[in-house]
C-alpha cells in the first residue's frame, strides 16, 4: 500500500548499546534499510527543499520528507549519522520543557520500565503490589468496579494488565498519586532521574549542532499537551509562544515549521501558529489523506512503514 499523497515519515525511538531497545524502536540497520526502501518507493526530499516546495505549491504526490519528534538523544546519536550518510536533512520538532527543571515524566517512566524490568508484566506486578499495599480495601473496590465495566474494550491490542494499569493510573490514582508511586519505585530500584534525563533528551548544544548541520528545527509546543485542542486559546498561545521564544533565542533565527503534539489541534491552534509566523505544520497520522493546508501535512508513523517493509 503506497500512500498517494505527499507526506512525512515520523520517527521517535532508536536503540543501540547506549540506548535500550523499547517498544517500536529502530536499530541503526533498521533505519538504513528503511531509508533505502523509502527511496525506492518515493522521492525522498530534504526538509529545506520540502519546505520550499510546499510553500511554492510545487510538491509532487511522491515527495516525502523525514521528521523526528520530541528531541530524543537516541535520534541524535543513531539517526543523524545515517542522515549524513544519505546526504539528507530532516525536521526535528522540539518541545522546550525538556530543557527546564520540570520536563514531562512520560519518557522518564518509559526508560525506567525498559531498563529496570525484564518485561512490562514484571513492572506491572510490582506496581499493582505497591498500590494494593497502600489501601487493600480500596484496591479491591476499584478492581471490582473495573471488572464490571469493560474498560478500554475499544483497544483490543491492550493486554489485561495494560488495561488495569491504565485504569489505576487514570481513574483511581490520578496524576499526583501516580507520580508519587512511580517516584517511590524509581527510588527502590536506584533509578537516577537526573542521569536518565541526560540520556533521554538532546542538550541545547545538540540542538545548535543539528541546526548548524542544516537540519530544520521546529516547534512542538512547550509542555507537550496530549490534547492541545482542549486548551483555552490563551493557554495554547502560551504553549507555542514560549516554545518559539526558546528555540529562536537559542538558534538565533526565526522558526518556520512545527508538528502538532499527538496530532491534536483546532482552529485556534492554526490561527496562533500563523500569527507567530509558522507556515509549515505536520499532523501525526495519515487519517486525513490530503494536505488540507500547509499547517496540516499528514505523517506516517515509522512503525507502520517498518511493518509494511517487512511484510
Ligand atoms: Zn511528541
Amino acid at each position: 500500500m503506497t500512500n498517494s499523497v505527499s507526506h512525512s515519515v515520523m520517527f521517535h525511538h532508536f536503540h543501540n548499546n547506549n540506548h535500550p531497545r523499547s517498544q517500536g524502536s529502530l536499530s541503526e540497520t533498521d533505519f538504513r534499510d528503511l531509508l533505502l526502501w523509502l527511496r525506492k518507493k518515493y522521492t525522498l526530499v530534504g526538509a529545506s527543499e520540502y519546505s520550499k516546495k510546499i510553500l511554492s505549491c510545487t510538491l509532487s504526490a511522491s515527495d516525502i520528507c523525514l521528521s523526528f519528534d520530541d528531541a530524543l538523544k537516541c535520534q541524535y546519536d543513531i539517526a543523524i549519522p545515517i542522515l549524513e550518510e544519505f546526504g539528507l536533512d530532516a525536521f526535528f520538532f522540539v518541545y522546550s520543557s525538556v530543557f527546564s527543571d520540570s520536563p514531562d515524566f512520560l519518557e522518564i517512566y518509559r526508560l525506567f520500565r525498559t531498563i529496570n524490568f525484564a518485561d512490562i508484566d514484571s513492572f506491572y506486578s510490582d506496581f499493582f503490589e505497591i498500590v494494593e499495599q497502600l489501601d487493600t480495601g480500596e484496591y479491591k473496590k476499584q478492581n471490582f468496579a473495573y471488572q464490571s465495566m469493560n474498560y478500554l474494550s475499544a483497544f483490543p491490542f491492550y493486554s489485561e494488565n495494560d488495561k488495569w494499569f491504565r485504569y489505576i493510573r487514570d481513574q483511581y490514582l490520578g496524576p499526583i498519586r501516580y507520580k508519587e508511586i512511580m517516584s517511590k519505585m524509581m527510588l527502590i530500584h536506584g533509578f537516577n532521574v537526573e542521569d536518565a534525563k541526560k540520556n533521554i533528551w538532546m542538550s541545547e548544544d545538540d540542538l545548535k549542532t543539528i541546526d548548524e548541520m542544516h537540519h530544520v528545527v521546529g516547534l512542538h509546543s512547550y509542555s507537550h499537551p496530549t490534547q492541545m485542542s482542549k486548551l483555552k486559546l490563551e493557554d495554547q498561545d502560551r504553549e507555542y509562544s514560549k516554545n518559539y521564544r526558546h528555540l529562536s533565542d537559542l538558534l538565533g533565527h526565526p522558526i518556520q515549521s512545527m508538528s502538532h503534539p499527538c496530532g491534536d489541534y483546532n482552529n485556534d491552534t492554526l490561527e496562533i501558529l500563523k500569527r507567530i509566523g509558522i507556515s509549515i505544520g505536520f499532523r501525526s497520522s495519515m487519517s486525513v489523506k490530503e494536505i488540507k493546508s500547509s499547517l496540516e501535512i499528514p505523517r506516517e508513523d515509522h512503525a507502520n512503514v517498518f511493518k509494511e517493509m517487512n511484510s
